[in-house]
């Protein structure tokens, strides 16, 4: 019997996991789970669950003196990375679906925590199955680690039509079903920028060996190509229970969430390039995670306000990436590897994007 705490039950991921734990109450002991705002939620799900609700992020320390096996951290935003670094602290498995703490913390985690990397289980269907892949493999011998990105719902519009897409079709992902920000996030491809920094530190791989590559149908989850040309392929449902299971359940594998691929049905599978121009997000969060130096906590902190600001209907969608793009420029390099600077950093990025979104709008 596993014990697991869920950080953000309430969120898409959340609610996910905990349906997961109710499915397989023999293998898994939800001992707890925390909500921001949806109280009336979490407390159902509680006593479906039979365990303890905690509100608010100020609640994790209390949460972590509980005695559980596995965290998952299902936050999101830039709230999850403190979290992050409290469980990896405690000593506890952390089964990681907040990517941004691994983007705005991945100097702070190395600096402080590279022992400890080998406790975290991703929970990003991409990461699941690069993990999954490098599975008694050999690190030096990854020539290239290959991402795949469906395209979100604009990968065949122009970047005109981007220009003036509804928040309800940027809402409308054509094959994943996820929260409100990471579906604009795979809208601009910011979501695959955050994926690229995200392995770069789970896996510290140089950028230049992560390639991003565009795969409309999701059946293949991401790749890794080896030194000697052979090619290792992660394929599966395109559904989230099925990475949240299989971190929950490492180094077992319980039955299948969600079916089982139709090779038949399936007919073939399409491979295209990333439109730099279109998706320049991308492009922006290769050069922040090569610079370092904070540029990728100001990269994930203005796209989250600009984000909320684009739901909000005050912004369009291409003026995310703009955003992003000044906050950059207006950046100055800083070490990045210690809480407070990451937090001021993350704070200071916020506020000048909302500054960029209130001059937008006048
Ligand atoms: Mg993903």
């Amino acid at each position: 019997m596993k014990k697991i705490i869920i950080l953000g039950s309430t969120g898409s991921i959340g609610t996910q996991a905990v349906e997961i734990a109710l499915k397989h109450s023999d293998k898994y002991q939800v001992v707890a789970v925390s909500t921001n705002k949806n109280v009336s939620l979490a407390n159902e799900q509680a006593s479906k669950l039979g365990c303890k609700v905690y509100q608010g992020a100020g609640q994790i320390e209390g949460l972590l003196d509980l005695e559980a096996d596995i965290v998952l951290n299902a936050l999101v935003g830039s709230v999850g990375l403190e979290a992050t670094l409290k469980v990896l602290k405690s000593g506890k498995i952390l089964a990681l679906a907040n990517k941004e703490s691994l983007v705005a913390g991945g100097e702070i985690i190395n600096k402080h925590f590279k022992d400890k990397k080998s406790g975290i289980l991703p929970v990003d269907s991409e990461h699941s199955a690069i993990f999954q892949l490098l599975h008694g493999e050999n690190k030096e011998e990854i020539n290239n680690i290959i991402i795949t990105a469906s395209g979100g719902p604009f990968r065949e519009s122009s970047l005109e039509q981007m220009k003036k897409a509804t928040t309800s079709a940027a809402l409308a992902h054509p094959r994943w079903n996820m929260g409100p920000k990471i579906t604009i996030d795979s809208a601009t491809l910011v979501n695959k920028g955050l994926e690229v920094m995200e392995a770069h530190y789970l896996f510290d791989v140089p950028y230049e060996q992560i390639k991003v590559i565009i795969h409309p149908e999701s059946i293949i989850h991401s790749m890794v190509e080896f030194v000697d040309g052979s090619v290792k392929a992660h394929l599966g449902p395109t559904d989230m229970r099925v990475p949240i299971q299989y971190a929950l359940s490492f180094p077992k594998r319980a039955k299948a969430p969600a079916g089982f691929s139709d090779f038949i049905k399936l007919g073939k599978l399409n491979f295209e390039a990333v439109d730099y121009k279109k998706f320049k997000a991308l492009e922006l969060a290769y050069e922040a995670g090569r610079k370092k130096a904070g540029y990728p906590v100001v990269f994930n902190g203005a796209n989250e306000v600009a984000v909320a600001a684009f739901l909000q209907e005050k912004i369009n969608l291409t003026s995310i990436t703009e955003i992003i793009e000044q906050v950059m420029q207006e950046h100055e390099t800083c070490d990045a590897s210690e809480l407070p600077v990451v937090k001021e950093l993350d704070a200071w990025s916020k506020k000048r994007a909302a500054e960029i979104v209130r001059e937008m709008i006048k």
